[in-house]
Parts: C-alpha cells; structure tokens; sequence
C-alpha cells in the first residue's frame, strides 16, 4: 500500500538527503489537485533554502493568468514565477533560492512521462550550482518526489518513516 499523502517529510532510500515542504507549499499543492475532468493542469516553481544535503521548501509559485493551462498539458510562461523567484532570493539576501519546479497529473497516484524525463534532465543540466533538480509532481491522492541529478538517473524520495 502506498504510504504517500501530502506530508512535509521526504527522505532518498539512504536517508542522505531530506526534504521537507512547509505547509504553505503543501496547500498550494491540494488547491490545484486536479480532481475533476475537466480541471486543467497547474505547476509553478519550487523556493527554498539548501542545508546541506537537504532542501527545505518555503514557497511554490502557481499559475498566473499568463500561462496556458490545459487539462493534460500545462505551458509555463516564465515572466511571473520569474519575478517571485528573484523577489524572494533578493529579499532573503541569497539564502532561498529556486530548486526546482511541480506540476499536476490527473491520476490518483503520479508517474512522470516521457516528456516530464526529458524535461528534468534539461533543467537539471542547466543547474548553475549543479544540485539536483527537485521534481515534484502533484496527484489526486499522493505525490511523486525526485531529485534529478546534473547526470545519471532520478532517485525518487518516499514519505515513509
Ligand atoms: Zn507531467
């Protein structure tokens, strides 16, 4: 049985690396759930602070007017998300930064496709600071966690204790 849900903690197999998503991040998560047909796909950038080996997630940006949504594909126009992600490193002096981006499935538990791969891997390999892309992708009943390597393949964190 899945152990999923919408919890803050999130830990790689070798407990080496844990990220936690403040409750702010997880509520905007459940507010773009795509819970019926016809709801689009929503996504946004992920903000926060690096301690290490772990991450520490304090805000996601969501969809803004601008970007087109749909309800299996979901387009981002970077102009808004942008401007918090550079307002928030600005105003927290450097220490929260852009660490990666989420999007929704319409499935209950998510997998990645094809697309959301390569896509991860060209945003992972166009890290300056070369840490790992953080991937989240945000389903009815759970959520998938990643961190997407600059090279090698995606280790997927589990909410179990
Ligand atoms: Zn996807």
């Amino acid at each position: 049985m899945p152990c999923m849900q919408f919890v803050t903690g999130w830990s790689t197999p070798d407990r080496r690396s844990l990220v936690n998503f403040d409750n702010k991040v997880l509520g905007v998560f459940r507010e773009h759930i795509q819970r019926l047909d016809i709801d689009a796909e929503a996504g946004g950038l992920l903000l926060g602070e690096v301690r290490g080996t772990h991450l520490n997630l304090i805000r996601a940006t969501f969809p803004t007017v601008d970007d087109l949504r749909s309800r299996y594909s979901f387009e981002r126009l970077p102009q808004g998300h942008a401007e918090v992600a550079q307002k928030m490193w600005s105003d927290s002096r450097g220490t929260v930064r852009y660490l990666g981006e989420w999007h929704t499935h319409p499935q209950d538990f998510p997998t990645p496709s094809g697309i959301d791969r390569s896509e991860w891997k060209r945003l992972a390999s166009g890290r300056k600071d070369k840490r790992p892309f953080l991937a989240v992708i945000v389903g009815r009943a759970g959520l998938h966690v990643e961190l997407v390597p600059l090279t090698g393949s995606g280790i997927v964190l589990s909410p179990c204790d």
